[in-house]
């Protein structure tokens, strides 16, 4: 227990997470009234089945992210928790406590393959929570131990807390840091991502993990029309991208279903009145993904980029994203489909298979 004040509510029960019961709840003064309920998992490695996206495995110590992103694919697994995908998503953070130790007595099988592990593919592993539980230390140092590959994905300047361990592991073993940067816009950043962390100083992570010799890449996700999708505002990001050393650029259209879609509407008739004619053709009937000619629109600025090893745009690029990059399937919704995620997810140079 991180805070002094707590609320023990102990016939709080949250089916899908460990044995579903909550160990305490409480809030905490300087989080904006967020609620945190702390829970015992059964386990720490998350297996997603497949393996197409060049991960098998996850870890999430956090369900919900008070970073609140208008477009997160994750809010529609905290449905399965009884909680709502909107406001419950923000504000009802679960923590699982016993992830590091779980972790560790995971790793230490026999039957433990070293396979790449995914950080950061349902909720952000860097949200503001974990400057309090510093979860991170201990699962970097865990899949160390283990000499287990990682990637991880991030929209928090936090990491670089971490960067030390970073720099150890990577001397060693494939590892893999990225920054979701969206937009470098003011207006569309503050407007989407009410509680990230400033873009520019995600990109100054990325350089900062660059000098450090560490794999590091960005992904521009999700490009959102008359949004985000400009390329005069794409462009500005490309460059930082370039100037950083970035090893990895992506791009990813907006696609939205059930219960995100509603938000994201939501937020559009409150934020952007004005687009929601054009959204509600983009995504007519249901759709949950744009017509491929629009998407090729939308992601026009990224198109190509990340796909020049060996002579391309960014010096360091790797290869190109897993499922395409742009439209098609992504690790997302197939991470929310097995209940396990939803959020933009890495994989990465770590197995030669970025982000997507
Ligand atoms: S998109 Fe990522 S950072 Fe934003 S709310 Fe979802 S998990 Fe958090």
């Amino acid at each position: 227990m991180r805070w002094d004040e707590q609320r023990v509510e102990n016939d709080l029960r949250l089916p899908g997470v460990g044995d579903g019961t909550v160990v305490r709840t409480f809030d905490a003064p300087e989080a904006m009234g967020i609620n945190f309920h702390e829970v015992r998992a059964r386990s720490a490695l998350n297996h997603v089945p497949g393996g197409r996206y060049g991960f098998s495995y996850t870890v999430n110590a956090f369900r919900g992210c008070s970073h609140a992103c208008s477009y997160c694919f994750a809010r529609r697994t905290h449905t399965f928790l009884d909680f709502n995908a909107g406001r419950d998503f923000e504000r009802e953070i679960v923590v699982k406590v016993n992830v590091p130790e779980l972790l560790r007595a995971e790793l230490a099988r026999p039957s433990w393959k070293r396979e790449l592990v995914a950080l950061g593919t349902n909720t952000d592993p860097y949200q503001w929570v974990e400057s309090r539980y510093r979860f991170m230390p201990e699962i970097l140092a865990a899949l160390e131990a283990a000499e287990t590959p990682v990637s991880v994905l991030t929209k928090s300047p936090l990491l670089l807390r971490d960067v030390d361990l970073y720099e150890q592991m990577s001397k060693h073993l494939p590892v893999s840091v990225n920054l979701s940067v969206p937009t470098l816009d003011e207006d569309a950043w503050r407007a989407t991502e009410p509680h990230t962390p400033s873009p520019a100083a995600r990109l100054d992570a990325v350089a900062e993990l660059r000098k450090r010799g560490i794999d590091s890449g960005v992904l521009i996700a999700p490009l959102m029309p008359g949004i985000n999708d400009d390329p005069a505002q794409v462009q500005p990001i490309i460059n930082r991208a370039r100037e950083a050393d970035a090893t990895f650029l992506g791009g990813v259209a907006l696609h939205l279903r059930d219960e995100v879609r509603d938000v994201f509407f939501a937020w559009l008739e409150a934020k952007r009145p004005d687009l929601l004619p054009r959204y509600e053709q983009l995504y007519a009937k249901g759709r949950a993904y744009m017509r491929p000619e629009q998407r090729k629109r939308t992601t026009r600025a990224v198109r190509g980029w990340g796909r020049n090893r060996g002579g391309g745009k960014l010096p360091n690029a790797k290869a190109p994203p897993a499922g395409g990059g742009v439209g098609g399937t992504t690790p997302e919704e197939a991470l929310a489909t097995a209940g396990g995620g939803g959020s933009p997810a890495p994989t990465g140079p770590a197995g030669q298979q970025p982000l997507f």
